[in-house]
Parts: C-alpha cells; sequence; structure tokens
C-alpha cells in the first residue's frame, strides 16, 4: 500500500481494502474527511479492521516538513513528498475569518513565466491527487473549517488535469469536504484545451486565467506558454467556456513595473475582454530574489486600477498576504 487514502472514494476504499461490505468504505471515508480521524478513532470499525489499517496503511504519505506564520496570519507549509519532492501551500485569512487553501498541483513547474519563482525553478514532476488532497489536511489540522480552494500554488493545474479532477472529486464529495465547485478556482497560464475540458466535462469549478497581457509580443516574452496557446486560441477558449458554464471568469494581472502598467496597456486589455464577462485580479508583483523585475508603486497600482474602473472593467486588488514569508502569490519554491 503506498499511497493513502484521502484521493480514494468511498467505492474504491472498500475495493482497494478488499472490505466485503460497502458501507465499510463509506465509514472510512467519512472518517478521513469529515471528522478528520486516524484510523484507531474510526471506533464504528471492527476493531480488528481498525488494527489491520493502522499497520498496513499510511495515514499520509506526505510530511510536514516547516511551518511559516507570517504576522498578517497567513500560513505556509512546506511539505516534504514521499520520493523526497517538496511542495508549499498556504492558508490566507480574512478579514472575515473566512480561510481559504492555495494548493500546488506539480512540484515545480514548466511554464517557465519570467517573473515566477516556481517557474524559475523548473519542472519535477505531477502531482498525485493523494498528494494535492494532502496538502489540504495538513492546512486543517487544528485551524477549523477551510471554506475556500484556490489552485494557485505550485504548478499549472490544467496540465495536471486528471490528478485535479480527481482531487475535486473527493473535495466535492456530499460525504467528504461536501466543498462546493463555486468555491473553489483553478489559476491557468492559460492552456485553451484544458479550459475546453473543464468547460465540457467539469467540474464547474471559476476559473482564473494568468493573462498578465493582451499584448501578444509582451506575453510571449514574459510567458514562454503564449507560444503554445495564442491570445486568440484562448480567446475563443474563454468564449466557449462562457457560453457553456455561464460563469464569469477571472482575469489575474501580475503588475510589472514599466512592463505592463501603462495607459496602453489598459486599452488592449478593454479590447481582449470584450464580449467577455470578466473580473479583473491585479496583482502587484512579488519580488523574488534573482528575478530582474521591480514592484510597482502603491501610486501605480492605484492609477492602474482606476483606469480599469473608467474603462468599465470591474477590477479587484489582490490582498498582499504572506509576503514577509515567501508566501504570496509567484513566491512559492524550493522543489
Ligand atoms: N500556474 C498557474 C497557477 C499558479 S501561479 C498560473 O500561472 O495561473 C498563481 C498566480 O501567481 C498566477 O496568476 C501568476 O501569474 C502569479 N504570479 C507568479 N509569479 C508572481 C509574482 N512574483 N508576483 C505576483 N504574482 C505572481
Ligand atoms: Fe508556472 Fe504559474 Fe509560475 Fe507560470 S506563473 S511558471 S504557469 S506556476
Amino acid at each position: 500500500m503506498h499511497a493513502s487514502l484521502y484521493a480514494s472514494l468511498p467505492e474504491e476504499i472498500a475495493s482497494r481494502l478488499g472490505l466485503e461490505k460497502a458501507y465499510r468504505g463509506r465509514q472510512i471515508f467519512e472518517g478521513l474527511h469529515k471528522r478528520g480521524q486516524d484510523f484507531a478513532s474510526m471506533t464504528e470499525l471492527p476493531a480488528a479492521l481498525r488494527e489491520k489499517l493502522t499497520a498496513e496503511v499510511p495515514l499520509f504519505t506526505s510530511s510536514l516538513s516547516d511551518t511559516l506564520r507570517d504576522e498578517d496570519g497567513t500560513i505556509k507549509l512546506r511539505i516534504r513528498l514521499a520520493d523526497g519532492a517538496s511542495v508549499e501551500c498556504v492558508l490566507l485569512e480574512a478579514d472575515t475569518g473566512r480561510k481559504t487553501a492555495c494548493l500546488s498541483t506539480q512540484a515545480g513547474c514548466a511554464m517557465g513565466c519570467a517573473f515566477c519563482k516556481t517557474g524559475a525553478l523548473g519542472f519535477r514532476r505531477n502531482l498525485e491527487a493523494s498528494e494535492i488532497l494532502e496538502q489540504f489536511y495538513h492546512l486543517a489540522r487544528g485551524r477549523g473549517t477551510i471554506n475556500n480552494i484556490v489552485f494557485m500554488g505550485m504548478g499549472e493545474p490544467l496540465e495536471n488535469l486528471e490528478a485535479l479532477r480527481k482531487s475535486l472529486a473527493v473535495f466535492t464529495h456530499p460525504l467528504g469536504p461536501a466543498l462546493s465547485p463555486r468555491r473553489m478556482t483553478v489559476s491557468t497560464c492559460g492552456s485553451a484545451p484544458g479550459i475546453i475540458s473543464l468547460a465540457d466535462e467539469g467540474p464547474a469549478v471559476g476559473i482564473a486565467v494568468s493573462l498578465v497581457s493582451a499584448d501578444e509580443e509582451k506575453r510571449k516574452a514574459l510567458m514562454p506558454a503564449a507560444r503554445r496557446w495564442g491570445l486568440a486560441e484562448l480567446k475563443e477558449a474563454l468564449l466557449y467556456h462562457q457560453e457553456k458554464t455561464g460563469k464569469r471568469l477571472t482575469l489575474e494581472i501580475v503588475l510589472l513595473k514599466g512592463i505592463n502598467d501603462g495607459a496602453d496597456d489598459i486599452l488592449r486589455l478593454r479590447e481582449y475582454a470584450r464580449g467577455l464577462d470578466v473580473i479583473v485580479n491585479i496583482i502587484p508583483w512579488n519580488p523574488v530574489e534573482g528575478l530582474d523585475f521591480q514592484e510597482p508603486s502603491e501610486a501605480a497600482v492605484q492609477l492602474y486600477y482606476s483606469r480599469l474602473e473608467r474603462s468599465g472593467i470591474p477590477a479587484v486588488r489582490r490582498y498582499r498576504r504572506g509576503r514577509k514569508i515567501g508566501g504570496a502569490c509567484g513566491q512559492l519554491g524550493e522543489v
């Protein structure tokens, strides 16, 4: 038995463990996901089964190697996977007390965005669904209910679609965390085929696209993936997704001083957003050692925001939580 049971659905638990009674699979699933129990605490199971599970099945296959706390309340965990790779995940708490888990889907990332620390590390491997789920449970332990999930940690989620879908099947399962797909957002650097696949086959999670720039040449220079999926192909996929799901999209703009923060950038963005129901998420660039970009000043961010508003494009500024612990967007690292 290698992987933990976290990514197994009730019927899969029953068949993996060779349990004759299907309801035992459901009991174990509920124990793990709803009550956060280890096997020894699942008292509705026969004692012999509890002992067998405790002896033979690892509760977690990953382990917590570091916990960092920012003074703003953000928590970043470094998690060591069974093969020695590491990933990071973050728990953000809003002023209202609502908690959001930011999860990684890959160790490293192959997409190579010039402004991102994870991109600078290169790609190590896709995570298993159980490794995605375990991040959530490492974050949840002793910290109460997590209300939202964003797949915005390390890696490109739509390049690991199978494991992403599997983890979503567990996150939304009524006997498990039972999170509504509306409380989950997948962030992509712009995989048109991945967006189409989500539109066709679901699940109906929110989509955030890291557009960064609506200027093809600028985008290609900053994001190598933009050569694979050009702006026109991406827009087609977004229109398709919108038509099929009726959902509003988020466009993420990592604001880089002097590069994509000008009035002409807004004009292009407005042009690109035509026909799309979008909200723009402005993310002032978070510093990464060794990367040669600059943070926009507070005044530049404000100017960008008000220009967007004047263009009739709804926008929000992403709060800069977790920066002191390297837990903000684009700062996750160490493979
Ligand atoms: N691979 C996916 C999701 C992970 S990146 C994607 O690219 O969308 C999560 C977000 O962080 C993306 O919007 C990305 O553009 C942004 N980002 C990357 N590096 C950043 C940095 N240094 N500062 C601020 N945001 C950054
Ligand atoms: Fe990968 Fe996203 Fe970072 Fe680009 S921004 S390198 S896609 S994690």
